[in-house]
């Protein structure tokens, strides 16, 4: 069976906000361009309840913001591929990058890598039945929505403490919660969170299921060095366990941090490989925001245009010189 080829100028790969930002400036560029996505457009979006850190909107719901998101990209002419699952990508010798999905071979000069990733679930029960309605992977984005609420946050890395010692802004007590007694977080980090009052630690011990009825109420605990099992009455659980980006896809070819992420160049957003950019939660930066994913897109996405030009211009400057050779050798 043959596989439907396609050729574009730009393929962005993944529909989360700095994909469908990317398609929307593609879009008022007048790129020929394609947004790939495997599954509902959204990405994080999808996971997070009630946004208010966007600027320009008071409050809005996470799926609303994707809905018209992905509209306004559509509106400016930019095609959405749903079901279109990245297998594989590979870069030609004459910088063309072949993106092989479950529909079809997508071609293009350059690609805007804005797949995103997910937190690192416990894997525990209640944890998924009890997302957006007291599970939380962001303190940022959901803080605001525990006033004066006994709240727990489980892990042991930066992450983890520094998310708890926000958390004491708004939550009346904060519970760290560690599998084991030594924190990987930096000395400095612990220091703020052992001398918040705030904050307090339980060590050596994991969470064994999530329970509550319209929301969040209890969490049962063991002790892995005892055995003995507890519960803990919280009306909220930040889960700051890893954070895992879905950058596997050009794994050979591109350059990453020690955490998986893409690194890539400040002022164009390109990675080591020409032509290939990357944009929000998939790219090495400092916070992972809906803000900073849109501000990395549209840099992306202009370096992309102007790149796109450049590798055209340098094609047919090639082409001319092999007419060049050809006319001389006739
Ligand atoms: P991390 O450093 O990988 O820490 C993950 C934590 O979660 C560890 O304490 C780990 O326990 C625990 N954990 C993992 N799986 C678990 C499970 N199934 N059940 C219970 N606990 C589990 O991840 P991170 O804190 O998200 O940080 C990621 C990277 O970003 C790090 O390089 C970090 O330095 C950086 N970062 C820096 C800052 C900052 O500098 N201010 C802030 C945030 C993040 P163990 O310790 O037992 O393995």
């Amino acid at each position: 069976m043959s596989m439907q080829v396609r050729d574009f100028d730009i393929v962005i790969v993944g529909a989360g906000p700095a994909g469908l930002t990317a398609a929307l400036y593609a879009g008022r560029n007048k790129e020929h361009a394609v947004l790939l996505e495997g599954k509902a457009p959204g990405g994080q979006l999808l996971n997070t309840e009630l946004i208010e850190d966007y600027p320009g909107i008071a409050s809005i719901l996470g799926v609303d913001l994707a809905e018209i998101m992905t509209k306004q990209a559509a509106d400016f002419g930019t095609e959405i591929a749903y079901g279109a699952d990245v297998q594989s990508i590979h870069v030609r010798p004459d910088g063309m990058k072949e993106i092989e999905t479950t529909a079809g071979l997508y071609r293009a000069p350059a690609l805007i890598l804005t797949a995103g990733g997910n937190p690192r679930k416990l894997d525990v029960p209640g944890e998924a039945e009890f997302a957006g309605r007291g599970v939380s992977y962001c303190a940022v984005c959901d803080g605001a929505f525990f006033k004066e609420v006994h709240l727990a946050v489980v892990g042991g890395g930066d992450a983890a403490v520094e998310e708890a010692v926000f958390l004491t802004r708004y939550a009346s007590k904060v519970t760290i919660i560690h599998r084991r007694d030594h924190f990987r977080a930096q000395p400095i980090l612990m220091e703020q969170a052992r001398t918040n009052p705030k904050i307090d630690f339980i060590t050596d011990t994991v969470v064994e299921s999530i329970e509550g009825d319209a929301s969040v109420q209890r969490l049962e605990l063991r002790n892995v060095v005892t055995g003995a099992q507890s519960s803990l009455d919280v009306g909220g659980i930040f889960i700051f366990v890893g954070f895992i980006p879905n950058t596997k896809l050009v794994d050979a070819h591109v350059d990453h941090d020690a955490g998986g992420y893409y690194v890539t160049n400040p002022m164009t957003m390109m990675t080591s490989v020409p032509g290939i950019f990357a944009a929000g939660d998939v790219r090495s930066q400092l916070t992972r925001q809906i803000t900073t994913a849109v501000g990395d897109a549209t840099t992306a996405t202009i370096a992309a245009s102007k790149w796109v030009e450049e590798w055209k211009r340098g094609r047919e400057d090639s082409e001319a010189e092999l007419e060049d050779v050809m006319v001389s050798g006739a």
